[in-house]
């Protein structure tokens, strides 16, 4: 048998094990408070550092430090660190080989309606091939995964040559802290696996998000002498129209096979004080999906980078104000209140196509594609330098959902591929022979 057969036979008998270990990390209530504002992160963390110890980890639980992590501008500010720290767990290579970080989140959204759940969010039940609970797809299941992985290499005979830091973080929901909280303490690596779920795609790539608000003024007064008034949420409609043009634009035109086009959508209109009366304001509230590297019709990257789209949009709303008196005199507010900064690996990078290779000695099939939402491995690649990619088991669309679920199937497989890849990625020296 050769080696890769050895670690996924391994694998193959310790099936329960790995089932338990993960309805063990989905009973801890990891959920966050008030979008990360606070959380309670603590009991979990306790846990996975006490059982990576207990396998001869070297561990380490900090606070991430808001001081150091304040001069990035993708920094969440007013965050509590109390009783919410990170684990990094190294395990030493045994050799002179490349090094990788596995990273993943340990904070869920919270439970949301506990009546509409079929299951109860934190018993790990499984059902027809899906295990359910809070957290499970998001990230819980990418996180046992890695640490698995790492575990069962090392129980099957093949101690990974390089250096493996497990990154268990916290505060990912509330806009990411936790891993820049890795960051500023000093962790890299040759490489990055991020486990959040790709339904086992590779994904060398997130897309940006950007949220606009835009605030519209009209002019007030009673509805029975309208004419007197100037009626802003009509004002605001003008806008969402112009947007859902421009979204239009972007379809057509805008272009990265790893993704589906930028979009723009309106998410929240409030204005308004009573149905008898012309409201004086309007306030929009978009989000803005963007790509991290644009290609032209002959398949060349054109850069494109935030500060594009912003100028893009606002200059997009200038012209639309432009063809409106009201509005020419009174233009709207923008302010842009949230930026998630996309990343961007060349899908060239050696580790993708060791991923693929990985993936494909499990399922037989790979698929290398963009991750749709803002994603933790911007941190790890944009400011440690890291190349990063996203890859792990669940699909987004039972994320920060009643009855969030994930495949068992899918899990065991993520624990596999991830061996194989931590396997082969520091099996070749730092010098690359
Ligand atoms: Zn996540």
């Amino acid at each position: 048998m050769n080696e890769h057969a050895k670690i996924l036979s391994y694998i193959d008998s310790h099936r329960a094990e790995a089932i338990e270990f993960l309805q063990h990390m989905v009973a801890f209530d990891s959920s966050t408070i008030h979008h990360g504002l606070d959380g309670q992160e603590l009991a979990i963390q306790e846990w996975l550092a006490g059982v990576l110890a207990g396998w001869g980890l070297e561990t380490r639980l900090f606070e991430p430090d808001n001081a150091k992590m304040k001069v990035f501008p993708d920094f969440s500010p007013g965050h509590s660190y109390r009783n919410r720290p990170n684990l990094v767990a190294t395990l030493k290579g045994a050799g002179n080989g490349r090094s990788l970080i596995l990273n993943g989140h340990v904070d869920t959204m919270p439970a949301g309606d506990r009546a509409r759940w079929t299951h109860d969010p934190w018993a790990g039940e499984i059902a027809d091939g899906d295990m359910f609970g809070l957290g499970v797809c998001d990230m819980k299941a990418g996180v046992a995964a890695m640490i698995l992985a790492t575990r069962f290499l090392c129980e099957a005979g093949f101690p990974p040559q390089g250096d493996v830091l497990i990154q268990s973080v916290v505060d990912e929901e509330g806009g990411g802290n936790g891993t820049l909280g890795c960051v500023v303490e000093g962790y890299r690596a040759d490489a990055a696996i991020v486990t959040e779920p790709t339904r086992l795609h590779v994904q060398p790539a997130s897309r940006g998000v950007l949220l606009l608000e835009v605030a519209v003024e009209g002019r007030a007064t009673h509805a029975c002498l309208k004419w007197g008034g100037v009626n802003a949420i009509e004002k605001g409609v003008k806008i969402i129209q112009g947007m859902i043009e421009l979204e239009r634009l972007w379809l057509a035109t805008r272009r990265n096979p790893l993704f589906p086009p930028p979009t723009i959508t309106i998410g929240q209109i409030t204005g308004g004080l009573a149905g008898s009366q012309v409201p004086g304001e309007c306030v929009l509230k978009f989000d803005v999906k963007y790509l991290p590297v644009e290609m032209d019709r002959d398949g060349r990257d054109k850069p494109n980078n935030a500060d594009m789209v912003k100028q893009e949009i606002s200059d997009w709303i200038r012209t639309l104000c432009a063809g409106d008196p009201w509005l020419a005199d009174h233009p709207p507010a923008l302010s842009w209140y949230q930026h998630c900064i996309p990343h961007y690996l060349d899908p060239r990078h050696p580790l993708v196509g060791l991923m693929r290779g990985a993936t494909e000695a499990v399922r037989e099939w790979s698929m290398v594609s963009g991750f749709p939402a803002g994603c933790d491995a911007r941190h790890l690649q944009n400011r440690a330098g890291v190349p990063a990619i996203i890859f792990g088991p669940g699909d987004l669309q039972y994320a920060h959902s009643i009855d969030e679920r994930v495949s068992v199937q899918e899990y065991l497989d993520a624990i596999k591929i991830l061996a194989l890849a931590i396997h082969d990625w520091t099996s070749a020296t730092r010098n690359g022979d």
